[in-house]
């Protein structure tokens, strides 16, 4: 049987062009479903990010995911952006509908997709959450448009934390409160409980500065970070008894929102999550 050379591209701009667990989890859809397609990463510096952008036009790539430092500034170069990116003021995901570039964000939509494949519906759902970061501020606003009741924000730096309360309470119905971070603070009151901070990506091995007593078995815990999937604050929670969700799983579900926006397809969410977890 003959091959179909035509393969269409979707690729990654930015930093690090190494080992991108991204690449590994897209590569797999691709052969799973048997389409010809490549995801590619490519190192753009920030002073190149408008000609790359040219030429991803010129080169009619299906579309790309963007990460840190592009996330903000490449909305200067895309025609439309999706509603959650107006709320969250950046996009790690591009579609090229013929010519015309689409930004998403799909960090918060692999959460709360993550939430509901776990049975979890967020709607009049209490969540704290550690850290107001780029994460935090994606799963924040997808949060907030999913009928949460109630956002109690932690953060080290008070501005950053205090902006994402007010974004919260401007622009969408659910209720957002902050609090400064200093020293090892209880958990409030809620149903869910996330870390959304950097803290014990790898080689990184500690955890967040909580009091872990604090955690009932009735939450829900989730961590964002990816690698290790079993984090020490995951350990910490589950020892509290609460129900824990890792950051593989959502960023499984991140990839798979973005790789049906491109393809149009439903993705093989399995042979994805097999793949990335070999890479571990
Ligand atoms: P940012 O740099 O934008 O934010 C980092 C956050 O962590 C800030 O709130 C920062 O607080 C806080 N923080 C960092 N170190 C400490 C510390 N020692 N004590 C207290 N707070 C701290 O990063 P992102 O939000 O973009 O990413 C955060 C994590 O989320 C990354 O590890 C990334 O891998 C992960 N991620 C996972 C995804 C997934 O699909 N699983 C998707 C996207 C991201 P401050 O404001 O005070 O500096």
């Amino acid at each position: 049987m003959g091959r179909n050379y035509r393969a269409q591209l979707t690729g990654v701009f930015g930093y690090p062009v190494d080992e991108n667990p991204t690449v590994v989890m897209q590569q797999a859809a691709f052969k799973e479903l048997g389409i010809d397609w490549r995801y590619l990463t490519i190192l753009v510096k920030p002073s190149d990010l408008a000609d790359a952008f040219r030429g991803l036009r010129a080169m009619n790539f299906a579309g790309i995911n963007l990460t840190v430092p592009h996330k903000i500034e490449a909305l200067k170069y895309v025609d439309e952006q999706a509603l959650e990116v107006r709320l969250i003021g950046a996009t790690n995901t591009v579609v090229n509908q013929n010519g015309r570039l689409i930004a998403y964000n799909t960090d918060g939509k692999g959460f709360v997709e993550g939430l509901r494949m776990n049975g979890v519906d967020l709607k009049g759902k209490r969540l704290a959450i550690l850290g107001a970061g780029g994460a935090s501020r994606a799963i924040c606003v997808e949060c907030a448009l999913a009928s949460a009741a109630e956002l109690t924000l932690i953060n080290r730096s008070v501005e950053k934390g205090e902006k994402l309360a007010s974004l919260i309470n401007e622009k969408t119905d659910c209720r957002a409160s902050f609090i400064g971070w200093e020293g090892a603070i209880d958990v409030p009151p809620c149903d869910i409980l996330i870390n959304a901070t950097s803290i014990g990506l790898y080689p990184d091995e500690n955890c967040p500065d909580i009091n872990y007593d604090s955690i009932t078995p009735e939450m829900i815990v989730q961590d964002v970070i990816p690698n290790p999937a079993d984090t020490l604050f995951l350990r910490r929670a589950r020892e509290r008894g609460a129900k824990t969700l890792d950051g593989l799983g959502m960023l499984v579900c991140q990839g798979a929102i973005g790789f049906k926006l491109w393809t149009g397809l439903d993705a093989p969410l399995d042979a994805m999550k097999r793949a990335i977890e070999a890479e571990q």
